[in-house]
């Protein structure tokens, strides 16, 4: 499949990888707009949030639960940081594998832009 997360995912594209388990791995965003910027993502295939179904329900559950524990391995969990999925065109999503975005490590701005 021609998906750079996957290709991430199998070593075929070098990435800083800062997490991994059986289910995510997270790595750091190869152009980031602030100084903490993961992205969290599920090993399997999934387009968007529009794709989730009801059964990987858990699965968003454990990549929300790992955003918090990089937060705190980054040490941005105390003054905080922000959690970001982008769905569909509008929704600026650019690479078609889910993804959360891990903002910190600078003052966010209240909007979203
Ligand atoms: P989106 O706009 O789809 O929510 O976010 C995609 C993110 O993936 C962007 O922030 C972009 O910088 C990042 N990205 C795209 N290609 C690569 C890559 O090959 N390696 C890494 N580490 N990040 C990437
Ligand atoms: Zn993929």
């Amino acid at each position: 499949m021609d998906c750079i997360f996957c290709k991430i995912i199998a070593g075929q594209i070098p990435s800083d990888i800062v997490y991994t388990d059986d289910k995510v791995i997270a790595f750091r965003d190869i152009s980031p707009i602030s100084p903490v910027h993961l992205l969290i993502i599920p090993r399997e295939h999934i387009t968007s949030l529009n794709d989730i179904t009801e059964h990987q329900t858990p699965l968003v559950g454990h990549l929300v639960q790992v955003a918090k524990q990089l937060a705190k391995q980054q040490g941005i969990a105390t003054k905080g940081y922000r959690v970001v999925i982008n769905c569909g065109p509008q929704g600026g999503q650019v690479v078609q594998h889910l993804h959360l975005h891990l903002l910190g490590g600078r003052e966010l701005s209240g909007a979203l832009g």
